[in-house]
């Protein structure tokens, strides 16, 4: 594994939102094993965040949380803006908050709508905003942006995530273009089904199902996805901007 932060070189900063649990966490938990000092935020789940923090520290990693919840523009800038004065650079952006409220768009309400547009879609504009000038000023830097199959593909009851995915997915496309002169990378990963709290809803019969439907057999695991970010952030994609890979296990095929 590459380190990019040692006692005589400066430490990497890694900013990833949602990190108390899921993909998020996999994320922040990697980054710190890559060497970056880690900042994440959450919105309610204070302990899970504690948890990923401490167990992180006592490690020796630099891993530190707040709660900001991303729907609130102010919120995040003065997160980003005390992240920018603490460590002088941000690295590394992965936009992850997100949730669903699945239902058919005949049940569906203006909350759930709103909600999900809020986290996803503002969620995405506010933190990026926020880290964007850094970014530039920099000349360097990788946004990754973890969108959903749902972005590219039909699925029904999620005609809310699927707008907000597909306007994350378009976002990365023209973030990629804007940006790419200044060293600055965009993509996006677009999970299929993956393990976490976000399947909480599914019973075990539903999960047999699905994986069933999967031609790897399975549901993805946090650990897919870690890896595709990896990827994204190594060298071995440099020519890559603007992309939204696909980790369905073969899915949306
Ligand atoms: P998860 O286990 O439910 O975790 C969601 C994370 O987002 C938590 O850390 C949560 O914080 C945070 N969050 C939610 N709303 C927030 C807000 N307003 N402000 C700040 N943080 C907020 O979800 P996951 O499955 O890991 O999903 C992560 C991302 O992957 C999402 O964008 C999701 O759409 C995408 N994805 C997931 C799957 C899947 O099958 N799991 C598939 C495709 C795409 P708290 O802990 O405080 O609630």
């Amino acid at each position: 594994m590459t380190s990019v932060g040692t006692k005589d070189s400066i430490q990497k900063v890694a900013v990833v939102t949602g990190g108390s649990r899921g993909i998020g966490r996999g994320c922040v938990e990697r980054l710190a094993e890559m060497g970056y000092a880690v900042h994440f935020n959450y919105n309610r789940n204070e302990e899970a965040a504690a948890l990923v923090e401490k167990g992180l520290s006592v490690q020796g990693f630099r891993v530190l949380s707040r709660q900001v919840d991303v729907t609130h523009f102010d919120q995040v800038k003065t997160w980003i803006a005390d992240i920018r004065q603490e460590e002088g650079r941000i690295d590394v952006l992965v936009n992850n908050a997100g949730i669903i409220r699945d239902k058919a768009l005949m049940l569906m309400s203006q909350d759930d709508w709103l909600r999900v547009i809020d986290t996803n879609l503002n969620g995405l504009f506010n933190v990026s905003r926020a880290c964007i000038v850094t970014f530039l000023k920099q000349k360097s830097g990788d946004i990754i942006n973890i969108s959903s199959i749902s972005g590219i593909v039909g699925m029904p009851r999620q005609s809310n995530y699927s707008a907000s995915k597909g306007g994350m997915n378009a976002f990365t496309r023209s973030l990629a273009r804007e940006v790419a002169g200044y060293g600055v990378r965009v993509n996006g990963i677009c999970p299929g089904f993956i393990e976490t709290d976000i399947l909480n809803d599914f019973s075990d019969k539903d999960k047999q199902e699905i994986a069933a439907r999967i031609p790897l057999q399975r549901i993805g695991a946090v650990e897919d996805v870690v890896r595709c970010m990896v990827f994204l952030l190594s060298a071995q994609s440099r020519y890559i901007i603007g992309q939204n890979l696909v980790v369905d296990g073969g899915l949306s095929l």
